[in-house]
């Protein structure tokens, strides 16, 4: 394995549908490796299988990486010398790396029709056993191997269609190195003949992947565990081309569970749960089914982040709230954890809301600007920011503060029942009535002047505070709930607290 070269790892996805969030931790760890290290960090999009191809997908991963502030060095969308980064656009470099590997004996052409390779399977299963295309099985079937290369050349030159295959190894212990698990070992009596080259002109994963990481000189492959099985197959191809020497270094990162029970996270988890699992939302142009996003649920992509960055990775400290620089700076994949991770929704909740109340008043303003025009609202800036200040506390989401905080936007249209009957008294009306004009009175409506001139008048009268503030805060908010009440009266100003507390006194009974 190489050591000492630059950095260079890539983010490789297919472009098969969105971004799931296993695959934006992918992106991320690949980001925070490659700036950790002061390395390059590509996007390769990895199109070959033409019938998984998903449009607007790739717009959309690269939309996504942008959100997050992943920004590409180089590959799609970003350019570089190693181009092109699309796999389809380099359809015809890999023929020739195919041809190599049957130059060399390590790669044969088959001719197995698709509908011969089936009775082949069905057959097996039948008896119980699975059919795999092998050193136990390659000699009695239709292939370079069990023709004179003179009948295989008759066949290519008739157009008769053919793939390429791996020649795997019979029986061979293969030991590699993962950095994140250590030693794995591989017999490649368990693999197959793989296909490398495929009947329609494309390579397949397996081919592409190894000829692009070798000649885009990448030095880490950091992907998801579920491609661990192939990496004996990568190995050997490596081996095969004689690129040992400059073979990347290979971390395998664990999965990301399902909040309950076992398994994968899977979209339809995040549905049956109501959380997002894309990080934008999104609409599958085959089923015109929209699936939500985290941007639009009014996550914080630094929340988000910060949130992924600790699936499956800590420092080895408590520390939880980290900033993209400080994440770059602290990652390591020696600390990404062997096992995987349980997705909790709540935490990310919890994530935001750090990162909410983090932001100053100004911003989060204007943010709570932006969700009130959509909703035709105008307010005053200085009193946003003081009605951020008030409920930020108490918000997960920025719309969090406009529907707990609708009373400062909009006089109540109901009174909620359960709170009117405890605490709407029969002498209620008449304390109220008096309260009104004390209210009436005064020229300073801030909170504090107002809160001292109404205390001093609730004295006097030898009235209870509870008597006068549980009603009063019925009739302004429509409920007993809300900050303290005269921060609510001060931003909602004189005229509109005294037009509240008129109209309940008239309403309820
Ligand atoms: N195209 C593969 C994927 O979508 C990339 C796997 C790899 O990184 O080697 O997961």
């Amino acid at each position: 394995m190489s050591e000492n070269k630059k950095v260079r790892v890539r983010f490789a996805p297919s472009p098969t549908g969105a971004l799931h969030l296993g695959g934006v931790r992918t992106a991320l760890f690949n980001y925070l490796f490659a700036k950790h290290n002061g390395g390059d960090f590509l996007l390769r999009i990895e199109d070959t299988d033409q019938t998984r191809y998903v449009e607007g997908a790739e717009e959309y991963i690269i939309n996504s990486l942008k959100w997050c502030g992943l920004i590409v060095d180089e590959g799609v969308g970003a350019g570089g010398s190693f181009g092109p980064y699309r796999q389809s656009e380099r359809k015809d470099i890999y023929r020739q790396y195919a041809i190599d590997l049957v130059a060399s004996d390590n790669a044969y052409y088959a001719f197995d029709s698709a509908a011969e390779l089936d009775v082949l399977r069905s057959k097996c299963e039948s008896k119980g056993e699975t059919f795999i295309y092998n050193a136990s099985t390659r000699k009695n079937l239709n292939n370079s191997l069990t023709k004179s290369k003179e009948a295989t050349q008759a066949l290519i030159d008739e157009g008769v269609p053919y793939v390429i295959r791996f020649k795997m190894r019979d029986n061979e212990e293969v030991i590699l190195n993962d950095i994140i698990r250590g030693e794995v070992h591989f017999n490649t009596s368990t693999l197959d003949d793989k296909v490398l080259f495929k009947s329609d002109g494309m390579p397949t994963y397996h081919l592409a992947n190894v000829v692009d990481d070798h000649l885009m000189k990448i030095s880490h492959v950091i992907r998801g565990e579920e491609w661990l099985p192939s990496l004996p197959l990568h190995y050997l191809l490596y081996r095969s081309f004689g690129w040992l020497d400059t073979m990347p270094q290979f971390a395998h990162l664990p999965l990301i569970l399902k909040p309950v029970g076992n398994g994968k996270l899977s979209k339809r988890d995040g549905n049956k749960m109501g959380f997002p699992v894309f990080p934008l939302e999104f609409t599958d142009p085959a089923t015109g089914e929209t699936w939500h996003g985290y941007r639009e649920d009014g996550y914080f992509p630094e929340a988000f982040i910060n949130m992924l960055a600790l699936l499956g990775w800590n420092a080895g400290d408590d520390k939880e709230i980290y900033s993209l620089d400080e994440l770059c700076e602290a990652f390591t994949l020696e600390r990404v954890t062997k096992s995987g991770s349980k997705f909790d929704p709540e935490k990310a909740k919890w994530f935001n809301h750090k990162y909410l109340v983090a932001k100053s008043d100004i911003e989060l303003a204007s943010l709570l600007k932006e969700l009130l025009l959509k909703r035709d609202i105008t307010f005053d800036n200085a009193k946003l920011e003081k009605i951020c200040s008030l409920m930020k506390e108490r918000a997960n989401f920025i719309a969090d503060i406009l529907d707990n905080g609708l009373f400062f936007f909009q006089a109540p249209t109901k009174y909620e029942e359960k709170d009117v009957k405890k605490h709407w008294k029969d002498n209620s009306s008449a304390i109220l009535t008096e309260l009104y004009h004390i209210l009436e009175n005064i020229t300073d409506f801030s909170a504090t002047s107002t809160e001292q001139i109404v205390s001093e008048w609730i004295n006097s009268k030898g009235l209870s505070f509870g008597k006068v503030m549980n009603p009063f805060r019925v009739a302004i908010v429509g409920a007993a709930k809300g900050p303290h009440l005269f921060d609510i009266t001060e931003v909602i100003g004189k005229n509109e607290t005294l037009s509240r507390l008129k109209r309940a006194i008239e309403v309820i009974k």
